[in-house]
Formats: C-alpha cells, sequence, structure tokens
C-alpha cells in the first residue's frame, strides 16, 4: 500500500491509473478506522480496481468549540487496517496542501443542508461538500462509498455530484452498528462505560419509533413526544434533533409513511454529540421471498 501525502503526487498517480484504464474507488474518511470504514473499503474493492482511502480531519468542517484538535487519531493502527484491506493508496494531506495561502472557493449545496446537523452545525456542509469535490478531483475517483450513518451527508454528496455533472458514481454503505445496536463512531471512543450506555438511546429510539409506527401510530408529532420523554430518561443526555424526514428531500414530514427516515442527534454528558438514522417503517419482504 502506497501512502502519499501531497496532492500533486496524488493527482499523477490516478492520471496514471486512470491512463492504464483502471477504475478508481475512494472512500474519504476522518480515520481512526472502525468496522464501518473496513466495511466501505471493501464495498469500494467490489466497484473498483484500484481503492483510495484518504485520511483527512478537514478543519473546514468543524465550526468553533467543536472537536478538531480533540478528533481521535491513531495513524500507524489505520495505515494497518488499510493495508489489510487491500487498499491500494491511503492519502494522508495536510491542512496546508489542501488549503494553501489563497485558497477561496466554497462548494455550497441549498436546501438539503438547511436541516437537521445543517440547522445545528453552520458552515459544517459546505466544508464537507468543498473537501469531498477536492477529493473527487485530486484522486480522479470513478466512483466513491459513504456510509448511511451520515444519510444527510450522502444525500448532499449526490446532490452536489448531480447538480456539478461529476462523473463519480456515488455508493451508499448501510450503517454498521455494534451487537447492541450503538452504530459505529470514531467519536464512541470519547464514551466511558456510563455515557455508553446512555448513548445506546439513539438505536434504542430508532427501535421504539419502528414499534411504535408498526402499532399504527403515524403522527410524527406524537412520536417525536415519546422518543423525547425516552431518549431524556438515559442519564446525561441532551436533544438536538428528533427528526421525521423524507428520505429524499429531507423535509420534515407529519405522519410517517414508507419513505419517511426517522433522523437523531443528541449530546451525551454535554460533550459527545453522537448522529443515527434509519427507516420507520420496516422494508416489507420482497413479493415472493420465503422464509
Ligand atoms: P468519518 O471518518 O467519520 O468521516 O467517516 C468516513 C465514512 O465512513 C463516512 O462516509 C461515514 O458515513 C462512514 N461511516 C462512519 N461510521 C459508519 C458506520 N457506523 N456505518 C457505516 N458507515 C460509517
Amino acid at each position: 500500500m502506497k501512502i502519499i501525502s501531497s496532492p500533486g503526487e496524488m493527482t499523477a498517480w490516478a492520471a496514471k491509473q486512470a491512463g492504464a484504464g483502471k477504475r478508481i474507488g475512494l472512500v474519504p474518511t476522518m480515520g481512526f478506522f472502525h468496522a464501518g470504514h473496513l466495511g466501505l473499503m471493501r464495498l469500494a474493492g467490489r466497484h473498483a480496481d484500484l481503492v483510495v482511502v484518504s485520511l483527512f480531519v478537514n478543519p473546514a468542517q468543524f465550526g468553533p468549540g467543536e472537536d478538531l484538535a480533540a478528533y481521535p487519531r491513531d495513524f500507524d493502527r489505520d495505515r494497518e487496517l488499510a493495508e489489510k484491506e487491500g487498499v491500494a493508496v491511503l492519502f494522508v494531506p495536510d491542512a496546508a496542501s489542501m488549503y494553501p495561502g489563497g485558497f477561496q472557493t466554497t462548494v455550497r449545496v441549498g436546501r438539503l443542508t438547511r436541516y437537521l446537523c445543517g440547522a445545528s452545525r453552520p458552515g459544517h456542509f459546505d466544508g464537507v461538500a468543498t473537501v469531498v469535490c477536492k477529493l473527487f478531483h485530486i484522486t480522479a475517483a470513478d466512483c466513491a462509498v459513504f456510509g448511511e450513518k451520515d444519510f444527510q451527508q450522502l444525500a448532499v454528496i449526490r446532490r452536489m455530484v448531480a447538480d456539478l455533472n461529476m462523473a463519480v458514481e456515488i455508493i451508499g454503505h448501510p450503517i454498521v452498528r455494534e451487537a447492541d445496536g450503538l452504530a459505529l463512531s470514531s467519536r464512541n471512543a470519547y464514551l466511558d462505560e456510563r455515557s455508553r450506555n446512555s448513548a445506546l438511546c439513539l438505536s434504542r429510539a430508532l427501535a421504539l419509533a419502528q414499534k411504535s409506527a408498526a402499532e399504527g401510530i403515524l403522527e410524527t408529532r406524537e412520536l417525536a413526544g415519546r422518543l423525547r420523554d425516552f431518549i431524556l430518561a438515559f442519564p446525561g443526555t441532551e436533544i438536538d434533533y428528533i427528526a421525521f424526514i423524507d428520505s429524499r428531500s429531507l423535509e420534515p414530514v407529519a405522519a410517517v409513511d414508507a419513505d419517511t427516515r426517522l433522523a437523531l442527534a443528541v449530546k451525551i454528558n454535554g460533550r459527545v454529540r453522537l448522529i443515527d438514522n434509519g427507516p420507520v417503517l420496516q422494508p416489507t419482504a420482497s413479493p415472493g421471498a420465503t422464509a
């Protein structure tokens, strides 16, 4: 596995591979790999000849007072894990090479970024869209894999690619969870035993919403009220949002239907902000499927 830190060198490598007819699959990450990241790398490998993983804790997508400096990092471990997954290049640029003096361009996606994390983290998706656009160009990606864990991010990237006619196939990967339901996240490293227990409120709230909807409670105001009480019963929880949204527009909906997704953001002990999401109505079995 090659380690490349210079964007120029990355571009030269990618041009050479593209010239040789190789299809390049990109997995953008901020490192501190867990099974979710590794799943994305494996999926990229099924869609491409060569997988490039970028590891860049992008300052542009962190707001003031967020955890940029504290974000967990372990380069040696990440390098080993990526190597085991058969990754061709680990691209590890630094902020100065991604945003050199004079940098002044921002890619901004409109309405989709107004809701959810976009509302609580102003400027976050400008930082995401801009860096992902740069990474697509630097790595000459033919396809790129993103996790559904960051559902809004995936929607924003798909919009950007469509709006700006980028020739990059965007592939979503389902959320990877611990056995007890907690969605894997690099930020789970911040949780001690007590707060990890409280962090289960997200996946359990999702299960509660699915159960309630299956029982016929479809009005989202009522569902949100139940979830609020449920989440706040876990010690140290503070709700950022409980949102029942349309999967495509991300706009809030009044009643649950097959296209509704529940998106949650909860702060644990005033420090660790976690997100989760999922469909509210369980997908029905495909016609003809047997148990
Ligand atoms: P991050 O390093 O947290 O920026 O995440 C890099 C990529 O991994 C993003 O596309 C995330 O959506 C994805 N990802 C993070 N956690 C998970 C998870 N638990 N399941 C699936 N994908 C994930």
